[in-house]
């Protein structure tokens, strides 16, 4: 295994997919009724790890029916049209972050000034933000097949509009499983937070997207950036929800 990466099983049927690059970006393969759902697609634009994954797990590429993509930030693209090549899965995202996806428009940009988390080493930091605000670190363009809105349905997954981090970002619910998806609202790396400030287009409105997944009530929270949160961390991300306040 390439230290790079790393994937390990969650629990039944959800594989946790991670890579250094990126911000310790995550994907989430979901095996359901003989279905592979995968949510985002790391940063590698080779895919070459996804698909070594869905082999480990003994199943094929062209086994992969669904990706779905939380929203059009560079970490989470990377694989993706190498990924729809290979497998003809049906690719999956709000309609406001498809056509950056697309490769038509860049993502909208956020502020140059350092915010938290400070503890992100600047190698990694700044290629992140600075790649966002000046729109550097285009992914390899493709077409979104179907757009999503609250309340849909891919597999055993509710889709849930969380805008905020950006204005279509996606959550999704697993309920057999209570196990959120939370995209970038919430972020386990480089510490436990309610997403990485600087990068939050719209305080206002990630603030009421976080109330809005706490009533799942999830025990596993999967995250854009770090290790799912489990146990005492769910607890303790309940607790900050809770306490956040509206800036
Ligand atoms: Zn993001
Ligand atoms: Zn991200």
């Amino acid at each position: 295994m390439r230290s790079e990466h790393n994937f390990w099983r969650v629990g039944d049927g959800l594989f946790s997919l991670g890579q250094k690059r990126g911000g310790r970006v995550h994907a989430f393969l979901v095996e359901h009724q003989g279905k592979l759902t995968l949510i985002d697609t790391l940063y590698d634009t080779d895919a070459r790890y996804i698909v070594e994954v869905i082999q480990r797990i003994g199943r094929e590429v062209r086994d992969l029916e669904n990706i779905i993509i939380t929203h059009a930030h560079r970490s989470h693209l990377g694989g993706l049209a190498a990924l729809k090549m290979l497998s003809k899965a049906t690719v999956w995202a709000h309609e406001w972050e498809s056509d950056i996806i697309a490769g038509q428009r860049k993502a909208q940009a956020i502020p140059f000034f350092p915010r938290r988390p400070y503890r992100i080493s600047l190698r990694v930091w700044f290629p992140l933000q600075f790649g966002l605000a000046l729109g550097l670190g285009r992914h390899p363009a493709c077409e979104v097949d179907r757009f999503l809105k609250d309340g849909a349905s891919v597999g055993p997954l509710t889709i849930c509009h969380t805008p905020g981090h950006s204005p279509g970002h996606l959550s999704m619910f697993w309920k057999e499983r209570r196990t959120l998806f939370a995209g970038d609202s919430i972020a386990t790396w480089p510490d436990l937070s309610l997403g990485w400030p600087a990068f939050n287009l719209n305080k206002r409105q990630h603030y009421d997207s976080l109330h809005k997944i706490r009533e799942f009530d999830p025990e596993i929270i999967a995250v854009g950036h770090g290790e799912p949160a489990t146990g005492e961390q769910v607890a303790q991300l309940h607790e900050k929800i809770q306490s956040a306040r509206p800036d």
